[in-house]
Order: structure tokens, then C-alpha cells, then sequence
């Protein structure tokens, strides 16, 4: 699972991302790294979506506009939630991690 992180704390927490962090009550990003597979977009093991007709593609296209790469570590805002079965993570907003460990 990726990791909530708080960029106002500057640490992560056990919590799921969209989770308010316990000091700032602010929504707290998720940490991962980044595959592509089958046109998907993972964050370690979980997929990422947008809304729209085909999210899971939208959230790869919504990756790639932005020029980040597999195997890349990233920050996503956005919340948890459910495509049909799968959990997802519906992002927002991505950027590269500053984070060289998480
Ligand atoms: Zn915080």
C-alpha cells in the first residue's frame, strides 16, 4: 500500500491516503512508486484512477502528460475508493516525491 504522507509534517503516517493528518487535520498525500502495466497506472500495488468513461486509462494518460516515468517515486493527493471491486486511489493531483526514502 502506499504510504499517507503530510507535507506540512514532512513525515508519513499509517493512515490511508485522503485521511486527515492527526496534527493539521489536512488530507494527506500518498507515497509510492510508480508502474505502468497493461496501460495501468499502479502506486506500489494499488490502482489509480480518474473520473470519466475508462478511468484506470485516464489516470495513465493523466501520469504520462506530466512526463512521470515507471519507477518513478511520486506524491499523489486524491482519496481512496472503489472501481467495481477493485480499490483504487482517485487522484488529484501528482508530483515527484522529495522524499529519497519513505
Ligand atoms: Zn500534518
Amino acid at each position: 500500500m502506499p504510504t499517507g504522507y503530510c507535507s506540512a509534517c514532512t513525515q508519513t503516517w499509517p493512515y490511508p491516503p485522503g485521511s486527515p493528518c492527526p496534527i493539521h487535520n489536512t488530507p494527506l498525500e500518498s507515497i509510492g512508486i510508480l508502474r505502468f502495466v497493461q496501460g495501468q497506472a499502479l502506486l506500489d500495488d494499488v490502482l489509480l484512477a480518474r473520473s470519466g468513461p475508462d478511468p484506470l486509462r485516464a489516470a495513465a494518460d493523466f501520469l504520462t502528460a506530466r512526463g512521470i516515468q515507471s519507477g518513478e517515486r511520486i506524491q499523489v493527493t486524491g482519496t481512496e475508493g472503489m472501481l467495481g471491486e477493485q480499490q483504487v486511489i482517485f487522484v488529484e493531483s501528482v508530483r515527484r516525491s522529495l522524499l529519497e526514502t519513505a
